[in-house]
């Protein structure tokens, strides 16, 4: 009948009952695993702590053979080899770590048959050296982990990957399971193409993480926010804090120790030894919080991360998706939270601007950012959009700031035009370049120094702004950034007119607007309680 198990399955049951010591399968462990041990091609898309790790590690134990594994987490393979040597699974891996010596004993174990799973760095598969040792021993699949790493379209590309599309031309029996926690349709086609896995199935799992709590909010004073949300809401846990550079990251972690919280910094400019320390500490003890940049938390697995938090806004949708996902893995309540403000905008696009690569690049580097500020401009539930943006539909959460807080929005026409109004002027004046804070100066009459040297407050404009306070105005001015409706330029974030600005002007175009909150929303707190 259709509920007996077939043969595959009781062994796949039976190896992660007697191996991994767990009762069931989860999700769509299952069918992935048969698919896999039946030979089939497998492309699986699901969430961080989701379970990927087992649909090749069980189908790699039940064929026969050596289940190959390419993975670009180089400083976790010691760790995942030595947690599955514990459990009796004859694992090893080959990287640029090893010497000579390690290596060679490595292959031997390979080729005598010895190993039930081995881990590759990818670029591994560019020596012919690595691809001759495979043909002469006996493969049971290949597993692609962090299959996103081959499309340019992601947001984590990298070269060795393309290699990987030769696996199948080389050894075309062998049976191939790429796995991702991110991909967007774009993505996720991308990876079928380029892994030429046309033929596989998709098994996409629910990019649901329900007991996360998804919060986005203004950014005023960053690192006192921070703080007021590790006291009244984690105080004493274990937590992730991200900031785009170093020196944040530097800077934060001290501010956080001197107020008295467990805290340790981690980032690429620090030395090796350090980082592992770090790193270590965080994994085992209970309540530190760890200060990163993003070279934070690919594969690390610690089930009770009770909160992530961005003091930065991220590139893309996918990576503020695979970063929150380090919350909360064991599904316990969890914070993500995030603070945004204008700055924000005006560095990324700016950094789009100068970055390296062509236009076709920085379009698609564009088009992340845009994906990203719309989430956190919404109106709507965080957690819709985020599942929207991975293809799946949801109805609202009730358990994300604006469910919780729904905000309003507001006809922002008429303070639109006034702030690009003040634009133009300053454009018509001379030559000179201002961002932000001087506009929003003019626009609230304050007569500043630099408002009196350039003589703007002789400007039509000066004084026309005073129906809104400053941080409404840096509010306003951060959303026609991330609708499109100014632009910034050059160095110094100078405020530019885009296409879309003339229609305002011109009165073709309303602009609707989101009230700030008046205080970071801790209206939450119940909810997480
Ligand atoms: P991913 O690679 O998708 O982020 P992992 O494979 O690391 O997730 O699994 C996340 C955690 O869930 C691990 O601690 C793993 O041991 C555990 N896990 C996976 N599958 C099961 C299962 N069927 N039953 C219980 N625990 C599981
Ligand atoms: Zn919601």
């Amino acid at each position: 009948s259709d509920d007996a198990p077939g043969p595959e399955t009781s062994e796949a049951l039976g190896v992660l009952h007697r191996v991994f010591g767990y009762d069931s399968f989860r999700g769509g462990q299952q069918e992935i695993i048969d698919h896999v041990v039946a030979g089939g091609d497998a492309l699986v898309l699901m969430p961080t702590g989701g379970g990927k790790s087992l649909c090749y590690q069980i189908p790699a134990l039940v064929r026969k053979g050596v289940g190959v594994v390419v993975s670009p987490l180089i400083a976790l393979m010691q760790d995942q080899v030595d947690a599955l040597r514990n459990l009796g699974v004859r694992a090893g891996f080959l990287n640029s770590t090893q010497d000579l010596d390690e290596r060679r004993m490595v292959e031997a174990e390979f080729l005598a048959g010895e190993l039930d799973l081995l881990y590759l760095a990818p670029e591994r598969l560019r020596v012919e050296h690595t691809l001759r040792l495979l043909d002469r021993g006996q493969i049971s699949l290949f597993a692609i982990d962090e299959a996103h790493c081959v499309a340019q379209w992601g947001h984590d590309f990298r070269p060795d990957y393309l290699a990987l599309s030769e696996l199948h031309e080389r050894w075309p029996t062998v049976p191939r399971i790429a796995l991702t926690a991110t991909a967007t349709e774009a993505t996720h086609t991308e990876i079928a193409s380029r892994l030429k896995l046309q033929d596989a199935l998709h098994f996409v799992a629910s990019f649901d993480r329900p007991n996360i709590q998804y919060r986005i909010a203004p950014k005023n004073e960053p690192k006192k926010q921070l703080l007021e949300l590790l006291r009244t809401e984690h105080p004493g846990e274990a937590g992730i804090v991200y900031c785009l550079s170093r020196s944040s990251v530097e800077k934060t972690a001290e501010f956080l120790v001197a107020q008295g919280i467990d805290a340790v910094p981690y980032h690429a400019g620090l030395d090796a030894r350090t980082r592992a320390e770090h790193q270590a500490r965080f994994l085992r003890e209970d309540g530190l919080v760890v200060v990163a940049t993003i070279a934070f938390g690919m594969g690390i697995d610690k089930p009770d991360v009770r909160f992530v938090a961005h003091l930065d806004l991220p590139k893309s949708v996918e990576g503020y998706y695979q970063e929150t996902g380090r919350a909360g893995r064991d599904g316990q309540p969890s914070t993500a939270w995030l603070a945004y403000g204008l700055q924000d905008v005006v560095q990324q696009r700016k950094m789009i601007d100068t970055s390296e690569g062509d236009d076709t690049h920085r379009r698609r580097l564009g088009a992340h950012l845009d994906a990203m500020l719309a989430l956190c401009e919404t109106v709507e539930c965080r957690r819709v959009g985020l599942l929207a943006y991975f293809g799946q539909q949801s109805t609202p959460c009730g358990n994300c700031d604006t469910c919780l807080t729904p905000p309003e929005s507001w006809d922002g026409t008429i303070p639109a035009q006034k702030l690009l109004s003040t634009v133009v002027r300053l454009k018509r004046e001379r030559n000179q370049k201002f961002g932000a804070g001087q506009i929003i100066d003019i626009l609230l009459g304050k007569k500043t120094a630099k408002v009196i040297q350039f003589d703007h407050d002789a400007l039509s404009v000066f004084g026309i702004g005073t129906e809104l306070r400053e941080a409404e105005w840096r509010g306003v001015a951060r959303q026609l950034l991330a609708q499109g409706v100014l632009g910034v330029e050059g160095d110094y974030g100078t405020l530019v007119l885009t296409d879309a600005s003339s229609e305002v002007l011109n009165r073709q175009r309303e602009v609707r607007l989101r009230r700030e909150p008046e205080k970071a929303s801790r209206t939450a707190k119940a909810k997480t309680g």
